[in-house]
């Protein structure tokens, strides 16, 4: 499904990825893991197709197509999600409005008409129900005044109702409670099927406790430096990444 050849990115002339290899097919769940400044925010951002970072060199594939020079829109179109990609507050803008606008929004793109009002419902009411979403919170406006747990689930909604091909999960560094941790877990495990993928990127390996990945990747220093299996997300709590520098010279 994924397919990233040797991608090298920078900012502003600084180089951050030095050369990044990665296929992820359909079904599967791969977990990023490595220390902060790594460059996994970066790998997710340039998958995404963000334009502050440059790609210097390297390609990305989905499905067999080339999307290296797709702007973020039309990427999203092709069915890639990235988490945290709207985390502004917009009063007096639902969750479901907000939904309602970006599904039509991507249909529009693919010259489809609006979905019917009575279809777009229904499938809100199905994705609540099997996120456990209270209706209450589909009518709150957009992240404002969003616990750390509303956020995720927000996110997962909007996941759940856009139905990506390719999902980016960047929980960044910052401490999810458990609570928020669980809502993404619990999400996208219910989401996950044999038709998408998922890429967790995560700093600690507690969230795997819950999203069971297939694959588990680190990256350093803007490369992908050990590939594994879970086992390796748990010898990485306990050992930490400094082994894997070592292993390395
Ligand atoms: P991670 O997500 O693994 O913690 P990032 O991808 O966020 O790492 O960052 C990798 C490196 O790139 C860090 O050294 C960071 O300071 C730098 N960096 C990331 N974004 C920017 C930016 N917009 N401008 C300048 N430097 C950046
Ligand atoms: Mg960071
Ligand atoms: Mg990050």
């Amino acid at each position: 499904m994924l397919d990233i050849k040797n991608v090298h990115a920078s900012v502003d002339d600084k180089d951050i990825l030095n050369g990044v290899s990665l296929q992820v097919n359909a079904g599967e769940v791969h977990a990023i893991m490595g220390p902060n400044g790594a460059g996994k925010s970066t790998l997710a951002s340039i998958i995404a197709g963000k334009e502050e970072f440059e790609m210097t060199q390297g390609s990305i594939t989905l499905n067999n197509e080339d999307i290296t020079e797709m702007d973020p829109e039309e990427r999203a179109h092709k069915g890639v999600f990235l988490s945290f990609q709207y985390p502004v507050e917009i009063p007096g803008v639902s969750v479901t409005n907000f939904i309602k606008t970006a599904i039509n929004g991507n249909r529009k793109a693919k010259g489809l008409e609006d979905m019917p009002a009575s279809e777009m419902l229904k499938m809100i009411k199905e994705k609540a129900d099997l996120l456990e979403i209270d209706r209450k919170f589909l009518s709150r406006s957009l992240n404002e005044g969003f616990s750390g747990g509303e956020k995720k689930r927000n996110e997962i909604f909007q996941m759940a109702m856009l139905e990506p091909k390719l999902a980016i999960l960047d929980e960044t560094d910052s401490g999810l409670d458990i609570d928020a941790l669980k809502v993404v877990a619990n999400g996208v495990n219910k989401l996950k099927s044999k038709d998408n993928a998922v890429i967790v990127i995560t700093h600690y390996q507690r969230l795997l406790d819950y999203i069971v990945p297939d694959f588990v990747h680190v990256l350093m220093d803007g490369k992908i430096v050990k590939s594994g299996t879970k086992e390796l997300a748990y010898e990485l709590e306990a050992k930490g990444y400094d082994w894997i520098k070592e292993e390395l010279v």
